[in-house]
Formats: C-alpha cells, sequence, structure tokens
C-alpha cells in the first residue's frame, strides 16, 4: 500500500501542469499566469525568489523582468549559467500590487516547493531575499547570514539578497555579485570534494 504522503511518478512537468492551474489560494484569482520555475530536473544549485511580477505574470516564467536582469548579469559574471540552475519562487503566482505573499498563500503554495526541491535535491539552494529566507528558513532578517551557507535538516542553503533590492542601488549590486562570486567558490568546493564535474555548473 503506498503512502499517502508519497507522490508516486512526480516530475518537475507534472507540478507545472498542476501549477498552472492550482485554484489553491486567492492568488489564483488575479494571476494572468503563473509561475512554477525554469530549469532542469539535474540541477545542483536552485534559487527561491519571493512571487513573480509583473513581467513573470505576462509570460509565465520566472525572473524574465528588471529584477531577472540583474540576476542575469550576476549570475554570468560570476560564472554561474542561468540554464544549468533551477530557478523559482515562494508562491507560484504573482500577489496584486507585487505586495509580499500572505501567510495562507505561502502554506498553500508549499508543497510545489518541496516537491521541486525533493524532485531536484539540489546540492545548494541559494535563497534570494527576505521572503524567501523567513518561508523556508525561519526568521525576519538575512543580515547575520547574508553571503554565508546555512544548513538545515541535511540541505545547504546561501543566503543572498533579492535582486530587485539592487535594481536602484549599485552597492546593493556588488553585494549581490560578491555573494554570487562566493556561491560559486562553495560550489567549486563541493564539486572539488566529491570529484565531480565543474562543467555541470559552468558549461
Ligand atoms: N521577483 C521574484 O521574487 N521572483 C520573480 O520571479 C521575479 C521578481
Ligand atoms: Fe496555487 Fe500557489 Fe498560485 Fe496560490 S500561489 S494559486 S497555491 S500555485
Amino acid at each position: 500500500m503506498a503512502a499517502a504522503c508519497n507522490v508516486p511518478n512526480d516530475s518537475l512537468e507534472k507540478i507545472a501542469k498542476e501549477v498552472i492551474c492550482c485554484p489553491l489560494c486567492k492568488l489564483s484569482q488575479s494571476r494572468k499566469n503563473a509561475v512554477p520555475g525554469e530549469g532542469r530536473l539535474s540541477a545542483k544549485l536552485m534559487f527561491i525568489g519571493e512571487a513573480p511580477g509583473k513581467n513573470e505574470d505576462d509570460r509565465g516564467k520566472p525572473f524574465v523582468g528588471a529584477a531577472g536582469r540583474i540576476l542575469n548579469e550576476a549570475l554570468e559574471k560570476a560564472g554561474i549559467q542561468r540554464s544549468l540552475v533551477f530557478i523559482t519562487n515562494v508562491v507560484k503566482c504573482r500577489p496584486p500590487d507585487n505586495r509580499i505573499p500572505e501567510d495562507d498563500e505561502r502554506i498553500a503554495c508549499r508543497p510545489y516547493l518541496d516537491r521541486q526541491i525533493s524532485l531536484i535535491a539540489p546540492q545548494i539552494i541559494c535563497i534570494l531575499g527576505a521572503t524567501a529566507y523567513s518561508s523556508i528558513l525561519g526568521g525576519k532578517s538575512i543580515t547575520a547570514n547574508r553571503g554565508k551557507i546555512v544548513k538545515k535538516n541535511g540541505q545547504k542553503y546561501f543566503v543572498t539578497i533579492h535582486p530587485a533590492a539592487a535594481i536602484y542601488n549599485r552597492n546593493l549590486r556588488s553585494v549581490l555579485q560578491n555573494d554570487l562570486f562566493k556561491l560559486f567558490r562553495e560550489i567549486k568546493s563541493i564539486e572539488h570534494s566529491r570529484s565531480g564535474s565543474l562543467l555541470d555548473y559552468v558549461g
């Protein structure tokens, strides 16, 4: 007899299909397109942001607006190929006026994120900003852990700022940039210790 909590034959495609027509919270009423996330099952690095914004809601893809451009630039400079990582958000639908997702929305959406994490089983999850930080690691302020690796229940996380915070702030752009350099070094050291291929990240 299968355990009730086990989802047999789960897949990223199955999750995406469920998310696209998900009715589980009130954000389903205002969204144009749900945004399940983007990337491959084999990704060893996963990024988790807050929620889709207007561009993401228009296109059904994560981080494709101004914050996405900042993230892309920082990834590229750090030598991390976006096509080789998995990128998603705490909630998969855009909150009206880009407000912070509410607790009931985060709770309703959480099983999708947990299923994505358990299928991908990333070596590191990069937390982008306070919303992902509080939802996943608990605690309000990222300050104490920003730029650091945090371990919880056997999973490694790397904490940095949300790219949207850096849109109008050059200093924060360098903070994000330096953090992603650090993240890249961390990945390299994990790969080294496991004698895996760096090419998995940098192509
Ligand atoms: N901000 C987020 O947190 N996620 C996106 O996908 C876009 C902007
Ligand atoms: Fe469903 Fe998540 Fe969208 Fe809410 S935010 S409707 S739980 S996919």
